[in-house]
């Protein structure tokens, strides 16, 4: 199965993850962005969200 990893040292926090696809991406309770854990998530629309995230810093992880 593939998830959604941040690098968050690259995240800009821009927002524009939470905003395209918010019942993927949250902020957690330290402000920084994270992936929700989910048994599957929506790729092709994950795939747009990464190719335009501004930091770079979403990739797929097989897990
Ligand atoms: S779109 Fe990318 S840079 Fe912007 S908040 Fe989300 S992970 Fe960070």
């Amino acid at each position: 199965m593939k998830i959604p990893v941040i690098d968050l040292g690259e995240c800009v926090d821009c927002e524009a993850c939470l905003e395209l696809c918010p019942k993927v991406f949250r902020k957690n309770d330290a402000g920084y962005i994270e992936a929700i854990e989910l048994g599957e998530y929506p790729e092709e629309e994950l795939q747009e969200i990464i190719k335009n995230c501004p930091g770079q810093c979403i990739t797929w992880e097989e897990i």
